[in-house]
């Protein structure tokens, strides 16, 4: 049994808690995090990082289909799951490796353990009672499911989709948002053949209508099923495969069941509401200065109610060090925050859809631009097509970044810059993009919001 010290105590390992505790050591605090599996959490070794290692395969897969359009002859034998997953781990370990070096040359005590916070000042770790002057909850999510739905043998969620030594033949997946899709777009690309189930009437449904319109095109051209608008109701399963089941009748086959329906917080059972924190359906309650209602507790990431995003960890982490630290760090809005879906094709979008612009601003308050990939050169190289639509508020900043295509997640970027600096298309119109890139797409979308067209109508 032993008590020890420290500034600040991080409880979980993941996007957030290391990020405040590589911030707050930064800043001069002693700092213990606690993890009960490995430091990178989720988005490290099952999220972001392997399934964005999967989709580079998935893609390598389809160039070299498609290598002759470009007069390029290979033949593509087939995917090799194993090597594959020798690609995937292999990133994974490696980011892992420099992750465990910065904390360590940080000099974070990390402290392997599932921990209960048992005080506004303690948390224990098996006998070890850790104490912090203030206490950073940061115990992230896990794939959640629907009433009856049980996980097991062919129905599964990402984090088995993830490690398949298979690739399956067919597939349903329930749920049209970014896990749903990311998914279907890898399996599509290596061979199988799959449907996606979504309640709501768009895949992507949290972007703008157009763009998930667009997109629902880009799937349905690549034949990948989906049935939007009815609700699941059931699904059995035997040895042959799964039967799904939707509250119109309507039934769909396949040898596995992705469910791929959100992310719950992991907060039950580690003592948060016994030493007074407010937790709302799992979630951790906070103020907009991320202070549970227990002064000196802080939470940040996914149980966080809001967008339940990598990023948005890291910059809540840094956030609440640089709180502690009384420096007032600047408040980032959800809204502001960019959000990337790395399918093919990509989505990547910040700030207010056309929709929510026109509820805030009225409809006469705002304009918006949608600029066609098929203008912009680089795209046509790459053999991509999507759309830049960027929505304004009329002799106002640029309040929206709305994109479709190959690779535009690499243009959001640009995006949350323009959005988060409260830029006009003026003066955005005014800045120079090299030419031949997809950047241009977004300076064309400025400059024709600005009133003055280059290549565009
Ligand atoms: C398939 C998938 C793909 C994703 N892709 C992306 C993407 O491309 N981009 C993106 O921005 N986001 C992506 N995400 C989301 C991203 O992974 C999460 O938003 C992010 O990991 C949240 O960080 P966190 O610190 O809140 O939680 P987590 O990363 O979940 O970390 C929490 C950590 O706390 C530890 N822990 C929990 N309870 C305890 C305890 N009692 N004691 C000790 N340790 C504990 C856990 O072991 C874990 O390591 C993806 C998620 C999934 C599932």
């Amino acid at each position: 049994m032993s008590e020890q010290n420290f500034d600040i105590v991080v409880l979980g390992g993941g996007s957030g808690g290391y990020a405040a505790a590589l911030r707050a050591s930064q800043l001069g605090f002693s700092v213990a995090m606690i993890e009960k599996d490995k430091v990178g959490g989720t988005c490290l070794h099952r999220g972001c990082i392997p399934t964005k290692a999967l989709l580079h395969s998935a893609e390598v897969a389809d160039v070299s289909r498609e290598s002759a359009k470009y007069g390029i002859n290979t033949d593509f034998h087939g995917v090799d799951i194993a090597a594959v997953t020798a690609y995937r781990e292999g990133i994974v370990s490696s980011k892992y490796k420099g992750l465990e070096g910065l904390v360590k040359a940080r000099g974070i005590t990390t402290i392997l353990g599932e921990g209960r916070l048992t005080s506004p000042t303690t948390v224990q770790v098996g006998d070890d009672t850790i104490v912090g002057k203030k206490i950073v909850l940061a115990t992230g999510s896990y794939s959640r499911t629907l009433p009856g739905l049980e996980i097991g043998g062919r129905v599964i969620t990402s984090e088995q989709a993830l490690t398949l030594d298979f690739v399956p033949q067919k597939v349903v997946i329930l749920g049209g948002g970014v896990i749903g899709v990311e998914f279907a777009s890898v399996w599509k690309s290596f061979g199988a053949d799959v449907t996606i189930v979504e309640a709501l009437p768009h895949l992507v449904p949290n972007e703008d209508e157009a763009i998930s319109k667009q997109f629902e095109r880009a799937f349905r051209k690549r034949g990948i099923a989906f049935n939007l608008g009815t609700r699941f109701s059931g699904v059995t399963q035997d040895e042959n495969g799964v039967v799904v089941s939707l509250e119109d009748g309507k039934t769909f086959e396949g040898e596995l069941l992705l469910v791929a329906v959100g992310r719950g917080p992991s907060t039950q059972g580690l003592g948060f509401e016994e030493a007074g924190v407010t937790v709302d359906r799992g979630f951790v309650i906070t103020n907009d200065r991320l202070e549970t209602s227990v002064p000196g507790v802080y939470a940040v990431g996914d149980i966080v109610p809001g967008l339940q995003l990598a990023h948005r960890g890291f910059q809540q982490g840094i956030f609440v060090a640089e709180e502690i630290a009384g420096l007032n760090p600047q408040v980032v809005e959800d809204v502001n925050i960019p959000k990337v879906t790395y399918s093919d094709p990509e989505v990547a979008s910040v700030g207010l859809t056309e929709a929510k612009a026109a509820e805030k601003y009225g409809a006469d308050e705002i304009s918006s631009y949608d600029y066609n990939l098929a203008g912009n050169g680089k795209s046509h190289i790459i053999g991509t097509t999507g759309s830049v639509k960027v929505v304004r508020v009329n002799d106002g900043p640029v309040i929206g970044i709305h994109m479709i295509g190959a690779r535009v997640g690499e243009l959001i970027g640009e995006g949350q810059l323009i959005v988060n600096w409260e830029a006009y298309p003026e003066d955005v119109a005014s800045l120079i993009h090299a030419h031949p890139t997809q950047n241009e797409a977004l300076g064309e979308a400025h400059l024709a919001l600005a009133g003055k067209p280059l290549h565009a109508i």
